[in-house]
């Protein structure tokens, strides 16, 4: 590998996953790598042994020593108006995201780019199923876990890139650039980061920002922020709708995806395995995109119709005494809630609550009231959601998931649904969605 960075400082702000890899990607392209990071080293200490040898590090805070970089790399969490990032900016040193890092030594064929509130990891991992399942050699990377960093000097023209970007990553790109974008849908979520939602779908909006005529982006008709923005939209835009016709587009009825593009059609059967008309969004986006990839339509078709969604996704967990128990830990926003209790007809105990991010529960109410048989309530949003719903189902607050579904197991009767579904972050009782989901399926099991 040749060593493009030879001799260069490179500065990375944040330490964890994206981060790390940066580092080691510029350290393999012989640069001289620090890190700083708030964070203090023994919550660190079991990340230390990811980092290549020669990188150095600070904990807990951020020095000058950053500013002797020729480059400095900002993790995602990372805000951009923290003290010695203005400091840098006034010393006119670049400061770049890891994804445009790895982008600048990776050469993908093709690069598609998943974003919205919800639905990207499903989006992204089925779309990453289509193009394997077509014979191409893809790479699912970016906020689905995978820093691109880790992968780029393995990506050359043969092979495509399916990213999955979060707002965050969007709102430091600026040579970002997707054959194929992918706007799922935009409500209220980070609020408590970005600020205000008009800076949040600011951010949104990045993806499509360097595209060409040349490009395409696929956009959810029945989002009223989409519909608005894409008349700003520079690439050739294909709307998705699971309501109605689209004579240029990609739209649902009855079992069949009808998709054109302009150039390209295709007709699909689907049978999905994934619950609830959300899921016709997000499989309707996939068969869109890979459509626009030039993917035939059988190979779309059969991936659709065997791919069973992600872990912790509305998923089916166990039957107890005719109680069914869900495990949708990754619902940590309002509307990730409410889609799932469209996807079920009624007779829900639904487990609420967690970290709340800002904004209002309010749009829960109607399908609180048609939908639930009550509450249960854990985490530290608690009373805020019994303020704002009060009076919309019967209310328990049990503080944490032991009790939750102690109380469940015997408030439930056969034909019920057990749903943890939190609208919140987990950050107050766990580490992140994934470990919450865990325990909830072990004390389901349990049972
Ligand atoms: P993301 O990566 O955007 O967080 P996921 O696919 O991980 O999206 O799903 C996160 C949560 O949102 C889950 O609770 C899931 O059931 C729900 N969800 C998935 N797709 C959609 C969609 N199209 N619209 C609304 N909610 C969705």
């Amino acid at each position: 590998m040749k060593k493009f960075l030879k001799n260069k400082r490179i500065g990375i702000i944040g330490f964890a996953k994206s981060g790390i890899a940066a580092a080691n990607l510029a350290a393999e392209l012989g640069a001289q790598v620090f890190i700083t990071e708030t964070r203090a080293k023994k919550e660190c200490a079991s990340q230390l042994k990811g980092l290549k040898n020669g990188i150095e590090l600070e904990f807990g805070g951020h020095s000058d020593r950053i500013l002797g970089s020729s480059m400095i790399i900002k993790s995602p969490g990372v805000h951009g108006n923290i003290g010695v990032l203005k400091k840098a900016r006034r010393k006119k040193i670049p400061v770049i995201s890891e994804v445009e890092f790895a982008l600048r030594y990776s050469r993908p064929g093709r690069l598609v780019a998943i974003t919205g509130t919800n639905g990207k990891t499903t989006v992204t991992t089925l779309i990453g199923e289509v193009f394997r399942n077509a014979g191409r050699k893809a790479i699912v990377a970016g906020n689905i876990g995978n820093p691109l960093s880790d992968y780029a000097l393995n990506i050359g023209k043969k092979t495509s890139v399916v990213m999955e970007m979060s707002s965050y990553q969007l709102e430091d790109s600026l040579y970002f650039h997707p054959d194929i974008s992918v706007i799922l849908n935009i409500t209220p979520d980070h609020i408590e980061h970005h600020r205000t939602m008009a800076k949040y779908v600011s951010a949104k909006k990045r993806i499509f920002l360097n595209q060409t005529q040349g490009d395409f982006c696929v956009l959810n008709y029945e989002d009223r922020t989409l519909l608005r923005i894409a008349r700003k939209c520079p690439a050739k835009v294909v709307f998705f709708s699971n309501r109605r016709k689209l004579e240029k587009g990609a739209y649902y009825k009855d079992g069949v995806i009808r998709v054109n593009t302009g150039t390209k059609k295709a007709v699909l059967k689907v049978v999905p395995m994934m619950p609830g008309m959300h899921n016709i969004d997000n499989i309707l986006a996939a068969a869109a995109s890979c459509v626009c990839a030039g993917i035939r339509g059988p190979v779309i078709e059969k991936t659709i119709n065997s791919f069973k969604g992600v872990e912790h996704r509305i998923e089916f967990v166990r039957e107890v005494k005719g109680v069914k128990y869900y495990n949708d830990s990754k619902a940590t926003n309002v509307d990730s809630t409410r889609v799932a209790l469209e996807s079920f007809d009624s007779s829900v105990w639904l487990i609420l609550g967690g970290r709340g991010k800002g904004a209002p529960y309010s749009p829960l109410r109607q399908y609180v009231e048609e939908r639930t048989k009550g509450i249960i309530l854990i985490g530290e949003d608690a009373p805020r959601i019994k303020e704002e719903l009060k009076g919309a189902a019967r209310m328990y607050d049990c503080r944490d998931m032991k009790n939750a579904l102690r109380l469940a197991s015997t408030i439930a009767s056969g034909g019920d649904v057990v749903l943890l579904s939190p609208a919140c972050a987990s950050f107050d009782q766990y580490k992140n969605f994934e470990e919450r989901g865990l325990h909830f399926k072990r004390l389901v099991k349990s049972l």
